[in-house]
This record gives structure tokens, sequence and C-alpha cells, in this order.
């Protein structure tokens, strides 16, 4: 890791997470030198780069293996030419969130939950993103703006859980992070947060101990689902943010998409599953991917999907089988495929 350019006053250091989390991999040459690649070999998609860039954490890099372009995790990073293919169905806004968002960073699409947009962006940008067209500057709300969201929740006693997602939850600072805790806890109707993250993977440092207590400490039970799509993500480091969460009383799910090339095959969903679980964690769901323009050459057909989760089943114990499903807009909760 680089050294912080500008010189650090003692009352206000930074935790170590912050500067690694300014440490980003932006540049695609940059990608391709440390990973021994060959820019010829894979050439950038340039309009997909410059629709989405590339963006990765420095130390997320080192679990990619150097000279293998069919490496999961790079496949999951790479902007890749395919990208650009139009495919017919495959649209900016699948879901139809515009539709479900009645206050800036709010999401009510499913009577006891909201989802509140939590930050404006993500340590990594993923390519199968069904955000990635989103308007998160539209979305970026000042505080002003989240005291509508705020009364949108205290309006409607039927919410009882509150989901941060993202952008990602966790790019916000711990203090960021404790205000929007303390409004939430402020609604009494509500009984427990959620929080959807990546960091967990892509920068597990984040967990640190002031923030793992802040969870403990909250009136709120606290659920974090993890966003993990391949074994090769989970690290030492995961293994320990894991630990810190659910010794201050986390509950851990972890969440994957189904990504042709990086994890269709039942042996690769069979060994993330348990080496989820020697983490301390349980799958939650297997997304089938939405139809989000730019993405079609990572769709997997659902019965190929329904044949995989076919194959856990026969494998595993229940609790480590993912629920199969896909968020169609319009149903009251995401609809299952397995
Ligand atoms: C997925 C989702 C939820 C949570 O659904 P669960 O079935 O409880 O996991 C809530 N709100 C939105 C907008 C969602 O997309
Ligand atoms: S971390 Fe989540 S929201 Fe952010 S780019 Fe990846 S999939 Fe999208």
């Amino acid at each position: 890791m680089s050294a912080p350019s500008v010189a650090i006053i003692e009352s206000d250091v930074p935790p170590p997470w912050q500067l690694m989390l300014s440490d980003l991999i932006t540049d695609p040459q940059e990608l391709l030198s440390l990973l021994s690649l060959n820019p010829q070999e894979k050439p950038l998609g340039l309009s997909a780069a410059a629709q989405f860039p590339l963006k990765v954490p420095r130390w997320f890099v080192s679990r990619i293996a150097p000279g293998d372009w069919q490496d999961p995790i790079l496949r999951q990073l790479w902007p890749a030419q395919e990208e650009e293919i139009a495919a017919p169905n495959y649209v900016v806004d699948p879901l139809e969130e515009t539709r479900f968002n009645p206050v800036p960073g709010l999401l009510h699409k499913y009577t006891s939950r909201v989802l509140l947009t939590a930050a404006p962006h993500c340590a990594v940008h993923c390519r199968y993103c069904f955000r990635r067209h989103f308007d998160y500057a539209g979305n970026a709300p000042s505080r002003t703006d989240w005291q509508a969201a705020f009364a949108h929740i205290a309006a409607d006693a039927r919410i009882e859980e509150v989901l941060l997602s993202g952008g990602d939850p966790l790019a916000l600072s711990n203090r960021q992070f404790g205000w929007l805790l303390e409004q939430i806890e402020s609604i009494a109707h509500v009984s427990t947060v959620r929080i959807h993250t990546r960091m967990t993977i892509v920068l597990p440092q984040r967990i640190d101990a002031e923030f793992a207590a802040m969870l403990g400490a909250s009136r709120l039970k606290v659920v974090l689902v993890s966003h993990c799509n391949h074994a090769n993500e989970l690290s030492d480091e995961s293994s320990a943010a894991f630990k810190t969460l659910a010794s201050n009383g986390v509950t851990l799910f972890n969440q994957s998409v189904i990504l042709a090339g990086v994890n269709a095959r039942s042996d690769t969903l069979i060994a993330l599953s348990k080496v989820l679980f020697d983490q301390g964690v349980l799958p939650y769901y297997l997304h089938l991917p939405d139809a989000v323009a730019g993405t079609a050459h990572f769709d997997v057909p659902i019965p190929d999907a329904q044949a995989l989760v076919a194959e856990m089943q026969a494998q595993l114990p229940g609790y480590l089988v993912p629920r199969l499903v896909r968020e169609e807009p319009g149903n009251d909760s995401k609809t299952r495929y397995a």
C-alpha cells in the first residue's frame, strides 16, 4: 500500500481501512500489469469502462490468480467488450426501481421492509451489478432528504426492518453509519436493521472494533448479508471480520448471483457454501441475474440454474442450499425458482 500523501493530524488518524479504501485500482493497465496479463488478449470494453469504470481495492487484487483471464474474480471486475453487445430485453432499470422510489434514497417494495441506498458508491465495481445504471447522484440524499426517508418509515408501522444497501453502506465512515443507525433506532416499530455489503469480501479490514461494537450495542437486531460469488473471494481476513461481527451478535448470511463463467457449476457453488459455513456464514439467496443492459454474457438459463441447485441439494445439508430467486417488478416478495 502506498503511503498517504497528506500529513495526518494526531487527533484525527483515519483507521487503516480508510487508507486502503482510498487505494483503489481504477487504471485497467495497472491491473493488468499487476496480474501479468497482456491487454491485447482481451481488450478493454472502452464504452463499458466509460459508463461504469473499473474499480477495485488494491488489497482485493491479491485474491486474483496472476496470468489467468478465466479467474472468477477477474471476470467480475474486468470491463469486457461483451458488455457492449446490445441484447434485446436487457434494459437500464429492469426492476422498475424508479417506480418504488417515493423519496430519494428509499425503496419501498415489500410491505414490512424498506431499503435505503445508504451510500452513493461502492469500493468495487461488479460488472454484473443491477444498479450499474442507477442514478446514485439523484439518490445521494443530504441529511434533509434523509429526514423525508425517516419520516416515511416512521409513518408506516408495518415497516419492521430497514435494509441498508448500495452503493455499499460500509463505504460510509463509522460516524456517518452511526448517525444512520441512531435515526433507525429512534423509530419504535423498527426491530431489525439489515446491512447488505460486499465490503466483508473486498475489504474485510473495514470491520473494525469500533464498528462491530456499535452494532453490538444497538437495540436493533442486526443482520448482515455479505455478497460473495466464489470461494476464492473468501480469505483469512474475511474470516476474521465475520468472527468479530458474530461475537457482537450479528446474524450472518450471504447472497450470490449466479454468473456464467464465474460460478455456474455445481462443484463451485458447493465449495462456496462450504467455505462460507467454515467462516460462520449461511447462504441465503442465489440470485438469477437481472436483465440489466451490459450483463447478458453472464446470463444462466433458469432451467440450468435449477439443475445446479438440485445438485447442491443432493450433496449438502438443507441449510447450505441457497434459495434460487429473481426479483420481478410488482410481486410482493422475490420470486423463488428453487
Ligand atoms: C430484496 C429486497 C428486500 C428484502 O427482501 P427479503 O426477501 O426480505 O430478503 C427489500 N426491499 C427491496 C427493494 C429488495 O430488493
Ligand atoms: S458492491 Fe454491490 S452495488 Fe456495488 S457495484 Fe458491486 S454489486 Fe453493485
